[in-house]
C-alpha cells in the first residue's frame, strides 16, 4: 500500500519516462519532466517555508499543466495543496484565502498582481521561475519519510450555505483508496487519453489527474472555450486522440441536443463516465444509438467522500422517462440510507444516503462546528467512534437494489401540505419529447413551484398536459419559463441560484 501519491509518479517516470503525461492547448509535459519540474518547485516551497510541512499551499494558476507540477510539488514538499479559480471574484477568494490562510501561495507572473491585491503579506512564489531549480533529493527524502497516508493532500473548496466557503480536507489515504478502484474497475492502461473537462478546483477532476499517474496514461486537459462550440469540441476529441472521458452531464446534454453526434461523432470514445449531477436518460440515449460500443457509467459522489463512493456501468436499455440508477457502492466503502430515525430504511422508504470508508474527508478545514454536523458517529454503532458522511442527498432502492437518486434534502419541499421532491418534477419534466434541459424550484414567498425549461419555444401548455399525466396535482408547477439555455456553474453544472433569480425576474 502506498502512503503518498508522489510514489504514483516515481514508479511512471521510471517505466514511461518520455511518454506525455499531461498536455494543454500551449504545451506537454512528460512523466519525467513532470517529476523533475515538481521535485524542483516543492525545493522552492519547502526553503519559502524554511521546512515546515503540513502547510496550505494555494495554487492561483489558469489551468493547465502547471497546475499538476504544482500540486505534486506541494505533494513532494510534504504540504498539502488548494486549486483556486482565478476567475473568481475578489471577494469569494478574500473567503478562501481568510479560511485557509495559505503558507504559500503558488502563480505566475499574469497573477501576481491578483494575488498581492487580496493577499499582500503571502508568500508568492511564481512557479516559472523555479522549474528548472535544483533538486536537493537528500532535503525531499527526509522529508518524505514525514509523510504519512493519512496526511492531507489537498483542499478543496465547495461553496458553503452560509455564503463562506468550505474547505474540504482529503488525504493521499483517500485519493489512493480511489485511484486503485478505478483502475480495477475502468482498466485503464498507459494507451488511455483523457480529455478533461473538470476544472481542478472541482473534485472530478481528481480522477484525470491521478488516473493518469498511476497508470502511464494521458491527459487532455481541454480548454473552455473548446466547450463553446459542440462541433469543434467533437471534432477535436477525436483529433487529439481521445478516449475516456469523465464529464459533468450538463456537457455531456449539451452535445446531445445540439444534433453533432449525428454529424461528428467522436467515435473514438470508448469510455464515457459522468458525476456531477442526474444524468437525463434520453440524453444518455441519444450518445448510446451515436457510439454504441462505449461503456457509459454513471458516478457519485460529493467532495467529501474523495469524489465517488457509489457507481452504476450501463448493461442495459433505459425508456427517456426511466430515471439511472447509481448502482452499488466502490469497494471498500458502505453506504447507509438512514431515515429519520437514523435506522436504515426499508422497502419503497426514501433515505438520506450516508457513507462510510477510506473515501471520507477529514472533514472542513478550521470549521469544527460544520464538520463535526456533517461527519457524525455513525448512529448504528454504538460500541467504538466510526464516522460516517451525512451527503444530504435522498435516495431509494430499485426493485433490482439500486441506488437511486431522489433528490437533494435542500430541494425537499413542503408544498400544500405534501412533502414534494423536487427531483421527480424535474425526471418527469425531462423525459418530455422537447425538453432539453429543465430545473425546478420552489418560490416560498408565492408557495408555488417553478419550472425553467429548454428550449424557449416549448409549448407550455403541451408540457403542462403531459405532466398532468405523469404526477399528482399538488406537483405540478405554478408557473413554466421557457428559456434559450440554463446558467451553468463554475464547475459546468446547472446554477440552481442563478435559474431561480432568472425565473423570479421573467414570473414578475
Ligand atoms: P460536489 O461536491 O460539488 O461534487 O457535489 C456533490 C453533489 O452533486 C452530490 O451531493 C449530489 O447532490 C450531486 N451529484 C453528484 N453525482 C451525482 C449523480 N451521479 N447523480 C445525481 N446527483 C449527483
Amino acid at each position: 500500500m502506498l502512503s503518498n501519491v508522489t510514489e504514483y509518479l516515481k514508479r511512471s517516470a521510471i517505466a514511461y519516462p518520455d511518454k506525455i503525461a499531461f498536455r494543454d492547448e500551449q504545451q506537454s509535459l512528460t512523466f519525467s519532466q513532470l517529476e523533475r519540474q515538481s521535485k524542483a518547485l516543492a525545493c522552492k516551497i519547502a526553503s519559502a517555508l524554511s521546512g515546515k510541512t503540513k502547510q496550505p499551499i494555494g495554487v492561483y494558476l489558469p489551468k493547465g499543466v502547471a497546475c499538476i507540477v504544482a500540486f505534486f510539488a506541494s505533494a513532494y514538499s510534504g504540504n498539502f495543496y488548494t486549486p483556486i479559480d482565478t476567475a473568481m471574484p475578489k471577494a469569494r477568494l478574500s473567503k478562501i484565502f481568510e479560511a485557509l490562510r495559505p503558507a504559500a501561495i503558488i502563480t505566475d507572473a499574469a497573477h501576481n498582481e491578483a494575488v498581492m491585491e487580496v493577499s499582500p503579506n503571502s508568500t508568492v512564489i511564481d512557479v516559472e521561475t523555479w522549474l528548472d531549480g535544483k533538486i536537493d533529493n537528500e532535503l525531499l527524502n527526509r522529508i518524505q519519510r514525514t509523510v504519512i497516508d493519512t496526511d492531507p493532500l489537498y483542499v478543496m473548496f465547495t461553496s458553503g450555505s452560509t455564503g463562506m466557503p468550505k474547505g474540504v480536507v482529503v488525504s493521499h489515504r483517500s485519493v489512493i483508496d480511489y485511484t486503485e478502484w478505478l483502475a480495477e474497475t475502468f482498466s485503464f492502461t498507459e494507451q488511455t487519453v483523457f480529455g478533461n473537462q473538470a476544472p481542478f478546483y472541482f473534485d472530478n477532476s481528481i480522477l484525470d489527474i491521478y488516473s493518469t499517474v498511476r497508470n502511464g496514461c494521458e491527459t487532455v486537459i481541454i480548454s473552455e472555450e473548446r466547450f463553446l462550440s459542440p462541433k469543434r469540441l467533437c471534432l477535436y476529441l477525436d483529433e487529439a486522440g481521445i478516449n475516456t472521458i469523465f464529464w459533468v452531464p450538463s456537457a455531456l446534454v449539451l452535445i446531445a441536443n445540439s444534433g453533432v453526434l449525428e454529424t461528428a461523432c467522436p467515435t473514438g470514445l470508448e469510455q464515457i463516465l459522468f458525476c456531477g449531477e442526474v444524468m437525463p436518460t434520453k440524453q444518455l440515449n441519444i450518445w448510446r444509438r451515436a457510439i454504441p460500443k462505449a461503456l457509459y457509467a454513471n458516478l457519485y459522489g460529493p467532495t467529501e467522500i474523495t469524489d465517488v463512493c457509489t457507481y452504476y456501468i450501463v448493461d442495459r436499455e433505459f425508456g427517456n422517462d426511466e430515471c439511472l440508477p447509481m448502482g452499488l457502492p466502490c469497494r471498500n466503502t458502505e453506504i447507509l440510507v438512514l431515515n429519520e430515525d437514523n435506522r436504515l430504511i426499508s422497502g419503497n422508504e426514501i433515505g438520506e444516503l450516508c457513507v462510510r470508508g477510506t473515501c471520507l474527508a477529514h472533514g472542513y478545514y478550521g470549521n469544527a462546528e460544520k464538520t463535526s454536523a456533517a461527519f457524525t458517529q455513525n448512529p448504528l454503532n454504538d460500541k467504538y467512534p466510526e464516522k460516517i458522511y451525512r451527503t444530504g442527498d435522498l435516495v431509494r432502492y430499485n426493485e433490482r437494489g439500486e441506488l437511486i437518486f431522489v433528490g437533494r434534502k435542500d430541494f425537499q419541499i413542503k408544498h400544500m401540505g405534501h412533502r414534494i421532491e423536487l427531483g421527480e418534477l424535474e425526471s418527469a419534466a425531462a423525459a418530455f419529447h422537447a425538453t432539453e434541459r429543465c430545473c425546478a424550484l420552489y418560490d416560498g414567498n408565492d408557495s408555488r413551484i417553478l419550472l425553467a425549461v429548454v428550449p424557449e419555444k416549448t409549448d407550455k401548455a403541451e408540457l403542462y398536459q403531459y405532466l398532468k399525466t405523469k404526477l399528482p396535482r399538488y406537483m405540478l408547477p405554478g408557473l413554466i419559463v421557457t428559456l434559450p439555455s440554463l446558467p451553468l456553474n463554475s464547475n459546468g453544472k446547472i446554477d440552481r441560484k442563478k435559474t431561480a433569480e432568472l425565473l423570479c425576474d421573467k414570473g414578475k
